[in-house]
C-alpha cells in the first residue's frame, strides 16, 4: 500500500506504531501533489518546504511522547482560511497577493494539534459556486471519470472543490472546507468522500474570509466519517474572537461514529422528493433507508413544509450578506488596487472592483445590493428572513418525531465542466438539499453511499439537531459500514 492510500485514522495509527514517519508520509504527499496537481489544479498554493519542516517537528514530538491528536498528519487548507505568512486568495484576483499577518482560529487549532499543512486548496471565488468553476485560478478537475469517458472532465463540485478533489485523489489525508449553502457536502458527494458542516457556531469563523456570515461554517472533508470526526474534534471549539462561536465543550466525535443507530428515529422528509428527481437518486435514498432500518433504526415520515422556499430564501440572504461583506475590498486597505493617475476615490473603487471580482461575485453583489436597497428591502430581505425563521421552525418541530434526518446529498452526480456554466439558476439548483441546514444552523453530513450507472459516486445526507453532531456521526458511520464504499477514482496519487 502506498502511504497516500492511508485514511487519516490509518496514518495516525501507523505513525503511533512508528511504521512510518511523518516526514516519509508528508514526502509521499508532496511528490503526489507535484505529479498530479498540474493536471487537477486542486491546490492554488503548495507549501512543500513548510510541510516537511512541520513533519520533522512532528516526528520529534512523536519520539518525545508529546504528540498531539493530529500529530504529523498532512492535510490541505481551503484557501479561504487565513494562514500566517502563506498567501490566502479566496480564489479571487482581488486577494491574489494577500499574505495574512495572522492565522485563522481553525487552522491555529489544527497546528496546535500537530497537523501538517500541504498547501491551500482551490475553491469557487469567495466560496460562491457549486462547481469550482468561478475560481480566478481556474477550475479543478474531479478525479472521478464517467465509465468509458476518460477524456470528459467532470467538476468536483463547489465551493470546496479543491479540498474535495485533493482528498479524493490522495493529495491530502483530509482538508478544511467551509459550507454556506452546501460547499462541504456537495463537493464531498461529487468526489466520493465524506464531509460535515457542523452546527453554526461549532467552529470559529475568525480568520475565515467571509461570504455570508450568518450561514458560513467551517468543517472537514476526508475519506471516511471517522476521519471527519477526528478533524472536527481539532477544528471545533469556543473562540472569544468570534461572537457567534458557541461556548460548548467539544465531544469525542470519533467515539460517536461507532455508536450505532439502534433505537434512533430517522426522519424521512417528504418535501425532499422533488419534481424531476433522477430515479438513481431516489433509489440511493431508498437504499440508505433500508441500511438504517437493518442497523436497528426506525424510519419516520416527517414534513418540513417550507422546504420549497429554501433555495430562493438562501439566494436572497446569502448575496445580501455577501454584498455587505465584500464592501471591504475597495483598493484602499489591502489586496488589489487599480487606479489611474487622476482617479478620485469612486474611480479607484470602480476600477479595483471591476478588475478584481469575477462575474459570479459581481452578480451576487448586484443581487445583494438590490435586495437590501430602500424600496425592496421589505419585499425581499425582510421577507426572506421571515421565511428563514419558518424553515428553522420546521426543523425544531421535526425533532419531536425524529433524532436525525436522511436525505440525498445532491440532486445529481458530478456534471461535466461547462455544463450549467451559463445558467446560474441551474447551478443554484445543486444546493436544493443542502441550503436548508445552513438557514436553520443545523449540522449536516454527506457520506458516499453508492455509484450511479456511469460509475460516479453519490452521497447521502444526514441532518441533525443543533450541537448534536454525535448522532449525525453515528448515523453516518452506520451508513458507511453498510454501504462499504470501496470504489476509488481513476485519477489518484
Ligand atoms: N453553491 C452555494 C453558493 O454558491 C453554496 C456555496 C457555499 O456553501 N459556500 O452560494
Amino acid at each position: 500500500m502506498k502511504p497516500t492510500d492511508f485514511t487519516l485514522a490509518g496514518a495516525k495509527a501507523a505513525l503511533d506504531e512508528r511504521a512510518i514517519s511523518s516526514v516519509e508520509l508528508t514526502k509521499a504527499f508532496v511528490d503526489a501533489i507535484e505529479a498530479l496537481n498540474p493536471r487537477l489544479n486542486a491546490y492554488i498554493t503548495t507549501t512543500p518546504e513548510l510541510a516537511l519542516e512541520q513533519a520533522k517537528k512532528a516526528d520529534e514530538r512523536i519520539a518525545a511522547g508529546t504528540a498531539g491528536p493530529l500529530e504529523g498528519l498532512p492535510i490541505a487548507i481551503k484557501d479561504l482560511f487565513a494562514t500566517k505568512g502563506v498567501k490566502t486568495t479566496a480564489a479571487s484576483k482581488i486577494l491574489g497577493n494577500f499574505v495574512p499577518p495572522y492565522e485563522s482560529t481553525v487552522t491555529s487549532n489544527l497546528l496546535r494539534d500537530g497537523a501538517v499543512f500541504l498547501g491551500k486548496a482551490n475553491l469557487d471565488e469567495f466560496a460562491m459556486g457549486s462547481s469550482n468553476g468561478t475560481s480566478a485560478f481556474g477550475g479543478v478537475e474531479n478525479p472521478w471519470k464517467r465509465a468509458g469517458e476518460p477524456d470528459t472532465k467532470l467538476v468536483p463540485g463547489g465551493s470546496s472543490g479543491g479540498s474535495a478533489a485533493a482528498v479524493a485523489a490522495r493529495l491530502a489525508l483530509g482538508a478544511t472546507a467551509t459550507d454556506t449553502g452546501g460547499s462541504i457536502r456537495q463537493p464531498a458527494a461529487f468526489c466520493g468522500i465524506a464531509g460535515i458542516k457542523p452546527t453554526y457556531g461549532r467552529c470559529s469563523r475568525w480568520g475565515v474570509v467571509a461570504y455570508a456570515s450568518s450561514l458560513d461554517q467551517a468543517g472537514p472533508v476526508a475519506r471516511t466519517v471517522e476521519d471527519c470526526a477526528l478533524l472536527l474534534g481539532s477544528m471545533a471549539g469556543f473562540d472569544p474572537k468570534d461572537s457567534t462561536s458557541a461556548d460548548m465543550a467539544v465531544p469525542d466525535f470519533a467515539a460517536a461514529v461507532v455508536r450505532g443507530v439502534k433505537g434512533l428515529r430517522i426522519g424521512i422528509p417528504k418535501e425532499y422528493r422533488i419534481d424531476g428527481m433522477p430515479a438513481e437518486i431516489e433509489a440511493l435514498w431508498q437504499t440508505g433507508m433500508a441500511m438504517l432500518k437493518e442497523a436497528g433504526a426506525t424510519l419516520v415520515d416527517i414534513s418540513l413544509p417550507h422546504t420549497k422556499y429554501a433555495l430562493p430564501t438562501y439566494y436572497i440572504v446569502a448575496p445580501a450578506e455577501a454584498s455587505s461583506n465584500l464592501a471591504r475590498y475597495d483598493g484602499v486597505r489591502y489586496g488589489l488596487r487599480v487606479a489611474e493617475k487622476d482617479s478620485d476615490l469612486n474611480d479607484l473603487y470602480e476600477r479595483t472592483r471591476a478588475a478584481g471580482f469575477g462575474s459570479e461575485v459581481q452578480r451576487r453583489i448586484m443581487i445583494g445590493t438590490y435586495v437590501l436597497s430602500a424600496g425592496y428591502y421589505d419585499a425581499y430581505y425582510v421577507k426572506a428572513q421571515q421565511v428563514r425563521a419558518l424553515i428553522k421552525r420546521d426543523f425544531d418541530q421535526a425533532w419531536a418525531h425524529c433524532d436525525a434526518i436522511l436525505t440525498p446529498a445532491t440532486p445529481s452526480a458530478a456534471f461535466a465542466e461547462g455544463e450549467n456554466a451559463d445558467d446560474p439558476i441551474a447551478m443554484y439548483l445543486n444546493d436544493v438539499f443542502t441550503v436548508t441546514a445552513n438557514l436553520a444552523g443545523i449540522p449536516g453530513l454527506s457520506v458516499p453511499a453508492g455509484l450511479d450507472k456511469q460509475g460516479l459516486p453519490l452521497g447521502l445526507q444526514v441532518l441533525g439537531k443543533p450541537f448534536d453532531e454525535e448522532t449525525v456521526f453515528a448515523v453516518g458511520g452506520a451508513i458507511e459500514r453498510a454501504a462499504n464504499f470501496t470504489a476509488v477514482p481513476s485519477v489518484r496519487g
